[in-house]
Parts: C-alpha cells; sequence; structure tokens
C-alpha cells in the first residue's frame, strides 16, 4: 500500500519512514513543510528508495493538498505534522493554532473530499490515522505529592483510552482540539480514522531543543545542563522506533474509530533521566579535567540567565554538590520551572498490547544508552543542526 506521511521530516515521521521502507514493501510519500524542527538529513538513507517520495507541503494549504491526493492516490494517512515544543507554544501560541487546529482541519478536510470519490473497495480499506500525545489529558498524580498515599509511585493512576481531556498549555490544548476534529469527522461524515496518544519519544535524530539531545549535547560541549524546578517532574519515556513499529501496527491492524495509548512503561523523574546520561557520558566519553569546570558553587544554583534559583531541594542540591568535577553531573543547573509544567504523565499501554500484541522492546536503560552513543556517533548531524545547515536541504528539495 501507500502511505502518506505528515511530517515526515520530522524526529517521529522520520523513524515512521525509515521503519516502513527498511521493514515492508510499502511506498511512502513524505508531505513536509520543512520548518525549522524538519530535517531531511534524518532521512538519508531512505531518500534514493523507489518506494519514498517527498513533497514540500504546508498542511494548511488546501490546494497543495488536492493536487498531493490526486498525484499520489495514498491508501492510507499517518498525521505526524504538527508544531511539537510545549516551551515555543508558550512563548507563541499563533502557529500551534494554526497547524496543529487548522491544518489537521484542512487536511481531513482534503483526505475526505478524496476518500468520497474512491471505489468502494479502496474506499473500505482506506484509514486516517491522528498521531497525538498524552498531554491531552492533562496531568496525574505524583508520589511527592502531600496528598498521595503511593509508595515509590506504586498505585498511581495512569491515563486510559477513556481518561477526560485537561490540557494544560497551549501546546496540548491545541493538540487535543485536533484529536476532537478526528473523532467529531468520524461520528459526523463516517471518516476512518484512528488515533493514537503516546507518551515522550526519545532516540535518534531527536531535535536538539527537547531535553535528551539537550544534556547529550550540552554535556559533550561543558555546558550547564538545564533542569527545570526541582527535577521531579515524571515523564514515561518512550525509545522513538519502538513507537514507530507501534504507529505501523495501528495504521495496518488497528481498528477504525479507536484510540490506542502507546507508552514505554518507563516513568521517570527528569532529573534521574539527566543523571543517567551524565553516568553514562562519563562511562562513554570522560570529561577531561581541563574543562570540567562546575557551573555554579556549592551554595547556589544559578540559571542559565544567571537568575539565582532557591529552595532547591535539599536532596537534589546535595547530589549535585556531591558529584565531582570531573563527572557531568556537576554541569546540572537549576532553572525556572516552566508555567503550568505538568508534573506527572504515565500511560497505561494494555489496549495496544492486548489487541495488536504490541510490546516496547527497549528498556529505557538499553534505549537511552542506544540513544547517547547515537550522539557520540552522529556529531555531523547535530552539527549540521546546531549551525543551522541543515536547512539548506530545503532548497534542494524545491
Ligand atoms: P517534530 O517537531 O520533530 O516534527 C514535526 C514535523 O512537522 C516537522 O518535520 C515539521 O517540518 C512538520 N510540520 C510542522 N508544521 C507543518 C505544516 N504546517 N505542514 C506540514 N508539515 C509541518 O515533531 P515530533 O516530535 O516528530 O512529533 C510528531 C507528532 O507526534 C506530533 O504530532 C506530536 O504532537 C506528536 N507527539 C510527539 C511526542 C514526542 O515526544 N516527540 C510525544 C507525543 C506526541
Amino acid at each position: 500500500m501507500k502511505i502518506l506521511v505528515t511530517g515526515g521530516a520530522g524526529f517521529i515521521g522520520s523513524a515512521v519512514i525509515r521503519h516502513i521502507i527498511d521493514n515492508t514493501q510499502d511506498s511512502v510519500v513524505n508531505l513536509d513543510k520543512l520548518t525549522y524542527a524538519g530535517n531531511l538529513e534524518s532521512l538519508t538513507e531512505v531518500s534514493d528508495n523507489e518506494r519514498y517520495a517527498f513533497e514540500q507541503v504546508d498542511i494548511c494549504n488546501r490546494a497543495e493538498l488536492d493536487r498531493v491526493f490526486k498525484e499520489h492516490q495514498p491508501d492510507a494517512i499517518m498525521h505526524l505534522a504538527a508544531e511539537s515544543h510545549v516551551d515555543r507554544s508558550i512563548d507563541g501560541p499563533a502557529e500551534f493554532i494554526e497547524t496543529n487546529i487548522v491544518g489537521t482541519y484542512t487536511l481531513l478536510e482534503a483526505a475526505r473530499a478524496y476518500w468520497d470519490e474512491l471505489n468502494s473497495e479502496r474506499k473500505q480499506a482506506f484509514r486516517f490515522h491522528h498521531i497525538s500525545t498524552d498531554e491531552v489529558y492533562g496531568d496525574l498524580p505524583h508520589p511527592n505529592d502531600e496528598d498521595s498515599n503511593a509508595i515509590d509511585g506504586q498505585d498511581l493512576p495512569l491515563f486510559t483510552e477513556t481518561t477526560a481531556y485537561a490540557p494544560s498549555s497551549p501546546y496540548s490544548a491545541s493538540k487535543a482540539s485536533s484529536d476532537h476534529l478526528v473523532r467529531a469527522w468520524l461520528r459526523t461524515y463516517g471518516f476512518p480514522t484512528l488515533i493514537t496518544n503516546c507518551s515522550n519519544n526519545y532516540g535518534p535524530f531527536h531535535f536538539p531543543e527537547k531535553l535528551i539531545p539537550l544534556v547529550i549535547l550540552n554535556a559533550l560541549e561543558g555546558k550547564p545542563l538545564p533542569i527545570y524546578g526541582k527535577g521531579d517532574q515524571i515523564r514515561d519515556w518512550l525509545y522513538v522506533e519502538d513507537h514507530a513499529r507501534a504507529l505501523y501496527k495501528v495504521v495496518t491492524e488497528g481498528k477504525i474509530g479507536e484510540t490506542y495509548n502507546i507508552g514505554g512503561h518507563s516513568e521517570k523523574q527528569n532529573i534521574e533521566v539527566v543523571e543517567t546520561i551524565c553516568a553514562i557520558l562519563d562511562e562513554l566519553r570522560p570529561r577531561e579535567t581541563a574543562t570540567s569546570q562546575a557551573p555554579h558553587s556549592d551554595d547556589e544554583v544559578i540559571a542559565s540567565n544567571n537568575e539565582v534559583i532557591e529552595n532547591v531541594p535539599p536532596v537534589i542540591a546535595s547530589a549535585a554538590k556531591q558529584s565531582t568535577a570531573s563527572s557531568y553531573k556537576s554541569l546540572i543547573t537549576y532553572v525556572t520551572d516552566r508555567p503550568g509544567h505538568d508534573r506527572r504523565y504515565a500511560i497505561d499501554a494494555s489496549k495496544i498490547a492486548n489487541e495488536l500484541n504490541w510490546h516496547p522492546e527497549e528498556t529505557f536503560e538499553s534505549g537511552i544508552r542506544k540513544t547517547v552513543q547515537w550522539y557520540l556517533d552522529n556529531q555531523q548531524w547535530c552539527k549540521n543542526v546546531q549551525d543551522g545547515s541543515y536547512q539548506r536541504e530545503r532548497l534542494g528539495a524545491l
């Protein structure tokens, strides 16, 4: 079959495309606007494959979408194109409303018009898979909450497919809106949709504004490793290649009208994530003593904007103090928390396990080690992102 993947030059979309080209006989049309987050260098290994095609198109552009549907005649759509960075959504929500809501609406309408014209056999087989986030559910009780009776996070609730929506940020609100549109198109027009909501992804080709690649690359450059607030926010981490396998299972085997939650069974506090990366780097790429200057004194923790953060919880502050100057941990720097920051996300992925027999293959420990090693082995990809030269690929793509 031929699958149209929107946002295929992004972090997860490129993993999906590599997975499809490497492991199936299906063809892929990658439809991507190439915003700052779109990087064709993440697709170098598949770009010459005859089953791969690229279209530089904005999902808000109806005429261009109509043209692409007519020319490529896809059998299914995997919709990943989005503005995806929470911090950017707080600084400037407009693009999130435009791409995530108006763009999803425009894509739904173009896809529905195309689907309407298909012969009955192809119409029956067609599917529109919308990729969304667990952030639409808001946040969950945290083991550190005063009213929590949980011991070590046991017995705390998880997000299920029926959890009520309660988004906190402009990003998650825009994704929640797009989920509602997709469900409404199913219910009102009988348009065959599926939705997946996943937890935080990590792995190769991740844009360095996100926590894990930012920490790896900053550490290698001896720069501060910024941690929001106390660093005790909990996220469930999902290795991107496990996610790509799950998404392909859903688009090919999932039941129309269903929602599937996808998670990695890996709840970690942000500080644990950062300390784990530091420990792996200490082992794989020990710091040179000459560059091992701690970014803060023993008595205070200074944010990257030179603001002194007070009231850092003693246990975390002392962990930073204990780290030797030659460990990457000494670069950890606490910065003012993000407004409205959700405390805990955690996914119950039993539905996709039971119904589609999908299970993550990586534990956090194995996946994070692979990820750190990938960043060490792919410095050129990182350098091209950091100096902006990856964006020159766009000109070649036009
Ligand atoms: P990303 O930011 O890395 O990639 C997004 C891609 O969409 C980029 O290639 C960008 O160029 C493209 N794009 C943006 N606006 C567009 C537009 N108007 N028209 C066409 N293309 C456009 O994002 P990601 O991390 O790969 O996330 C992919 C999807 O998965 C998103 O929908 C996101 O909400 C969802 N998601 C991501 C995570 C995560 O941890 N990364 C977690 C849950 C859900």
